[in-house]
């Protein structure tokens, strides 16, 4: 039977690349599916393949149906072999064509059967998509179709992997009905019905459709965002979670002479110069671009903002990019906005370190899943020495060195006058371990550390490094990470957190199946996780304890609770 793996290797706010393995067939997500159209095949397999590299394409099940000889030929062959490609062919079901002339001539069950017959890995079910702004009760009664046919698909156990539409239209309460139905029966969703509001700029309604989508589904769906081609929402949907793309843009475009770059579309009459360096645009001048070329261009377009989002993602940067791609039109200044307004879902998605540095990048800055998270934290901390940082406001002068206070760059007129960095170097060490102590673990926490523990700090950055315990002063109680300053404990220090919070504060659960390779010192996978706290965020320091709370070992969340317990492949805790 079609099968379909899927899990989270990096993140960051809630993009995720993802190893999505369908069929045996593996490709790296984020990532986007080309779509060939076998009638009017303008980039041939073969140079997708070559100059492209791509892994996973997507041709119409229903135009190979309606094309006598094309049905005849590639039932016979199998869609792989009559393409002549061995990665992943998803197919479409004629929703798109249905929208367009306004009715099909077949019906769920022989497009979803058709499909299976020629070998297609993904499939759709015959969806019907609403335009964004239908009718509400016309849009609801489409619905109703949408889901039935999605519960048809399901009933008909085919021997593929159902790429299941979302429909709804704009309004959110339809599209979130249709996630938590289609999300509880499908690893694979897609939010469709959303083209016409990227082409028409609407990207706080995009914004808003998505989040919808995705706060509705399980986190371990896979979420193809329909038709959405155009590299300048590539960020910002990924941001949101979306892992595959599809773009049928980059030839339709090209049709009509134009040249996608990642902060916009121009027509190539418009161009005096090529903003780009792509095979194409270095070897070719404006006036030679033909269709073919300037679909080519399109395409490479597409794939290097793709390539910049997943740097972004293990950078810990996504944020910066989709604030600086915002800027290049102000309908995506309304949908990063938007994405703000979504800080609190976010933030529990999102992780509590990164490895680069705050920037700041706009007024948005301020509501980022990194400050709500860092504001929440604050209030763990009481002090009397506070220092005004923006965009987070008072801050214990003892925990300005720690990630986000430590590295915050804002522009001069949002500067404190003092400067937070300076502030710190009157206070005594142990008051900056307690007190990062309580902001990472809970109010107490700091009351854990006896104040005349040995404290040794680095010999070369003179920041404090390790932490002894007071009597045995050879034992080591804790580090302090050079990166952000957080306090990363040993068993002796974990085990006092442990006594000292109740259950469940701080820890994954276990089960016992785990329990011998934990013991051993081996990573946690999410499928042997039976329990976590909620509070906790992806790369916060945790207590492993089995199932009757005894402490096993600590280490470092891997993936958000939710993830965790929605994700049955990858690890959820790197084990000390
Ligand atoms: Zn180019």
């Amino acid at each position: 039977m079609a099968d379909l793996n899927f899990e989270i290797k990096s993140k960051d706010i809630a993009a995720r690349i993802g190893k999505l393995k369908i069929n045996n067939r593996e490709i790296e997500t984020p990532t986007l599916m080309p779509v060939y159209n076998p009638n009017k095949p303008l980039i041939t397999i073969e140079e997708l393949k070559k100059e492209f590299g791509v892994k996973v394409i997507m041709t119409n099940a229903y135009i190979i149906l309606k094309n006598e000889k094309l049905r005849d030929e590639i039932t016979d062959k199998g869609i792989h072999k009559y393409l002549d490609f061995d990665g992943i062919v998803a197919t479409d079901s004629g929703s798109y064509q249905m929208m367009v002339y306004g009715a099909v001539t077949t019906t769920n069950e022989e497009i979803l059967k058709f499909q299976e017959k020629i070998g297609s890995d993904i499939a759709s079910f015959l969806d019907i998509p609403s335009l964004p702004d239908a009718y509400k009760p016309r849009a609801e009664e489409q619905l109703e179709i949408t889901l039935a046919r999605a519960e048809e698909a399901k009933k008909l156990n085919l021997n593929l992997i159902i790429n299941a539409g979302i429909q709804g239209a704009r309004y959110i309460d339809l599209r979130k009905r249709a996630a938590e139905e289609i999300g509880k029966n499908f690893k694979l969703v897609a939010v469709g019905g959303i083209v016409k509001l990227m082409e028409d700029y609407r990207f706080s309604d995009l914004i808003n459709v998505i989040a919808a989508v995705k706060e509705s589904i399980p986190k371990n769906r896979a979420v193809h965002a329909f038709g959405l081609g155009h590299p300048m929402v590539f960020g910002i949907a990924a941001a949101l979670g979306c892992d595959l793309f599809d773009s049928a843009a980059y030839a339709l475009y090209a049709q009509n002479g134009r040249y996608i770059t990642p902060s916009g579309t121009k027509h190539l009459h418009e161009l005096s110069y090529l903003p780009c360096s792509c095979p194409v645009c270095l070897n070719y001048k404006i006036n030679e671009l033909d269709e073919k070329l300037l679909a080519k261009h399109n395409l490479y377009a597409c794939f290097e903002e793709l390539r910049r989002v997943k740097q972004a993602i293990v950078e810990d940067n996504l944020w910066e990019l989709i604030q600086m791609r915002a800027r290049s039109h102000p309908a995506l200044i309304s949908g990063i906005e938007k994405m703000v307004e979504h800080g609190e879902w976010l933030s529990k998605i999102d992780s509590i370190t990164k490895t680069s540095a705050f920037f700041y990048a706009g007024f948005e800055s301020d509501y980022r899943s990194e400050v709500v998270n860092a504001k929440k934290r604050l209030q763990r901390v009481c002090s009397e020495n506070l220092i005004e940082i923006h965009p987070f406001g008072e801050v214990p002068a003892e925990i300005c060195d720690i990630y986000p206070f430590n590295c915050v760059l804002v522009p001069e007129r949002l500067e404190n006058e003092e400067g937070a960095m300076g502030q710190g170097s009157g206070i005594r060490d142990i008051h900056k371990i307690k007190k990062i102590m309580d902001y990472q673990f809970g109010s107490g926490a700091g009351d854990l550390v006896a104040d005349n523990v040995r404290i040794v700090r680095s010999r070369k950055t003179r920041r404090i490094r390790w932490i002894y315990d007071a009597k045995n002063r050879r034992e080591l109680i804790a580090s302090v990470r050079a990166r952000d300053h957080l306090i990363i404990p040993k068993m002796n220090l974990a085990g006092k957190l442990h006594e000292k919070f109740e259950y469940p504060k701080l820890r994954v659960v276990i089960d016992d199946e785990a329990l011998p390779f934990v013991t051993e010192g081996k990573s946690v996978f999410c499928k042997f996780v039976k329990e976590i706290d909620t509070d906790l965020r992806c790369s916060d320091e945790v207590l492993v304890v089995d199932e009757n709370d005894n402490l096993i070992r600590v280490g470092t969340l891997h993936l958000s609770p939710e993830e965790i317990m929605d994700f049955d492949r990858g690890m959820a805790v790197r084990v000390r």
